[in-house]
């Protein structure tokens, strides 16, 4: 067996339906008692019936959250902490709302309590990001990670159809790399496995029902396996590609990752055996990509760059952006791969079979 290390995150984690009746109790043992209720304006109903669920404990709900937490949102919500003074957050939404509160724990220290309603993962994650001036900057550090996670998979419910698609194809995006992590280890492997498995033997059925709670709660559990990945070891070349392709292109955050994954595993696939054997076992399917791109096209999610607001004059520079840092990735890098894989995802083409375990 190789070497390796592995360091568990330290964040406490209620799972299951209606835990959100335990919230009281654990803000109390945070020891805090001014709660300012994070959420984005589409959620905000929701998020009001989470403060009115704790009454005094809540200090006041900020409603403000976006994609990618740009730098005024996140001042003019670090303000209204200060204002109000609140002792903790509450993070009720997706990983836009959870990274506001982590703008604010970035320079408060507030503790965070999360309390996700997708399947992004970035309640189980150190990583924060911040964008200005169009550029989204990211970083590790402790201080942004939720202390408590409290997933109710009864607030997933409202999740739409798509975005539980998409969301999901996310949360698989982190399991996936994660098998083939430079740091990659046994412990954080067996949690992504377990993830994509979840993940995909429950997606279909919500996206038939959303209101299928017991689908909707091995998705969630799918999903804190992916989190907990994503926080754990580093990924690669799929997540570079949909930085790049999010943050310059403004493409859509899940639906990038649903549509660019099925191509960079195929990519991956000579270089990471091992890594797709995994993923194909967990997918129950013989090819990883292939595996990947039927679950996401039997969801009717998208599955080519095209559809999603690419543009095919924009693939040379999004090429040369995907190459520009080195970055570690189990097979080398050159700007012609990438273009080619870039012109696979553009159109939707199949991306090209490959045996499990198999050379190119
Ligand atoms: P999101 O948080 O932007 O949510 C998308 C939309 O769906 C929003 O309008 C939201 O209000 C709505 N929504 C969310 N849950 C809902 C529900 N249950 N019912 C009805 N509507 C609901 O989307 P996301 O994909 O969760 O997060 C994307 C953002 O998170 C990106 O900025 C991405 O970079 C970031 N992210 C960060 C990390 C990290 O570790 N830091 C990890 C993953 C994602």
């Amino acid at each position: 067996m190789r070497s390796f290390i592995y360091q568990s995150q330290p964040a406490r984690v209620i799972f299951g339906a209606h835990s959100l009746d335990r919230l009281p109790e654990e803000i109390q043992r945070l020891g805090a008692s001014r709660a300012l209720v994070l959420c984005t304006p589409e959620q905000r109903g929701q998020a009001q019936a989470v403060a009115d669920r704790i009454g005094p404990r809540a200090a006041g709900l900020f409603d403000r959250a976006v994609m990618h937490v740009p730098i005024d949102t996140a001042q003019a919500a670090r303000e209204e902490a200060k204002r109000l003074g609140a002792d903790c957050c509450i993070a009720v939404g997706g990983g836009s709302t959870t990274g506001l509160a982590k703008a604010i724990a970035l320079v408060s220290e507030l503790p965070i309590l999360a309390v996700p309603t997708t399947y992004a993962g970035s309640e189980m994650t150190p990583i924060w990001g911040l964008t200005e001036g169009g550029i989204k900057k990211t970083g590790r550090d402790l201080r942004v990670l939720p202390r408590t996670v409290i997933y109710d998979p009864v607030l997933t419910l409202t999740m739409p159809a798509m975005l539980s698609a998409t969301s999901g194809m996310n949360a698989i995006a982190h399991c996936v790399e994660a098998l083939y992590a430079e740091d990659a280890n046994p412990i954080v492997s067996l949690m992504a496995e377990e993830g994509i498995r979840a993940l995909a033997a429950s997606l279909p059925a919500v996206v038939k029902n959303p209101i299928d709670l017991e689908a909707r709660a091995e998705a969630l559990y799918g999903a804190w396996l992916g989190g907990s990945s994503l926080g754990a070891v580093g990924m690669a070349l799929h997540h570079k590609l949909c930085h790049v392709l999010g943050g310059t292109f403004n493409l859509p955050h899940a639906e990038t990752h649903t549509v660019v994954l099925p191509y960079a595993a195929a990519f991956n696939a000579p270089a990471a055996p091992e890594a797709m054997a995994r993923v194909a076992r967990a997918l129950g399917t013989r090819d990883a990509a292939a595996g990947l791109f039927a679950l996401s096209s039997s969801m009717g999610a998208p599955t080519a760059l095209s559809q999603i607001g690419m543009k095919e004059g924009d693939l040379d520079r999004a090429a040369e952006l995907a190459v520009l840092n080195p970055y570690y990735n189990p097979r080398a890098i050159t700007r012609e791969a990438i273009r080619a894989l870039l012109d696979d995802a553009f159109r939707g083409r199949p991306p090209a079979p490959r045996p499990n375990g198999g050379e190119p």
